[in-house]
């Protein structure tokens, strides 16, 4: 069966990431969604297992020392990681899968030179981004400046991303995430197998 492809979302807390993905997840078929593992408490209304599997930071190193995670970072204070087990289980079942990871994060998956479409998702401008923000009344003051300065350092790093998608209208931006996936999934090296299948008399009707 053909393998998966894996696709590593990143954006600055507030630009719309969960609401695209939310989006894309509910749209395109054989795409699933990387649950990762993190030290950080619930907020209200998080299903462990679902948004992410939570754990104790005892727990989180042994995965570490382990060689568990095929990326893990510390993010606002709380640490997060990708088990690799899941994401490979998933992909050779045939289904693409998405990581929602960090900057860093997704700068070890570069560099691990695990295969991988990295799409970097921004806010139309700092000034929307601080507008959505507060308007998700999630956070705390402290929390909303720490993010926005940090919202600008890394979108420097966008610029090593093979897609960038800007979330102003809503419904442009869902578009242009489930393009790039259905793009990605017409590629030449990952139909192989199927064009073989056509020119030697199999496929299908
Ligand atoms: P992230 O997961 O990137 O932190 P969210 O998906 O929680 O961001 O979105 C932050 C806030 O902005 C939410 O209140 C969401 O409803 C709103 N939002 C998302 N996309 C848009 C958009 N294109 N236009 C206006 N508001 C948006
Ligand atoms: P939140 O706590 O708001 O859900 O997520 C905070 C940040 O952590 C987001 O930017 C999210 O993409 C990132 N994140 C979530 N899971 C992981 C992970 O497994 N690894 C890394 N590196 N970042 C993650």
């Amino acid at each position: 069966m053909r393998k998966g492809t894996l696709f590593v979302v990143t954006a600055p807390s507030g630009a719309g990431k969960t609401t695209l993905l939310e989006m894309l997840l509910g749209s395109v078929p054989m795409l699933a969604y990387s649950v990762s593992v993190t030290t950080r408490a619930p907020r209200e209304g998080e299903v462990d297992g679902k948004s992410y599997h939570f754990t104790t930071r005892e727990e989180f190193e042994r995965l570490v020392a382990a060689g568990e995670f095929l990326e893990h970072a510390t993010v606002y204070g709380h640490l997060y990681g990708t088990r690799r087990p899941v994401i490979e289980e998933a992909l050779a079942s045939g289904s693409d899968v998405i990581l929602d990871i960090d900057v860093r994060g997704a700068l070890q998956v570069m560099e691990s030179r695990y295969p991988a479409v990295f799409v970097y998702i921004l806010p139309p401008s700092l000034a929307e981004l601080e507008r959505r923000l507060r308007g998700r009344k999630t956070d705390a003051e402290e929390v909303i400046r720490r993010r926005l300065s940090l919202a600008r350092e890394e979108m420097g790093y966008a610029e090593r991303y093979d897609y960038a998608v800007v979330n102003d209208v809503l419904e442009e931006a869902f578009a242009d995430l489930k393009a790039i996936i259905l793009a990605e999934r017409r590629r030449v090296g990952r139909n192989v197998e199927a064009i073989r299948a056509i020119r030697e008399g199999g496929g299908g009707r």
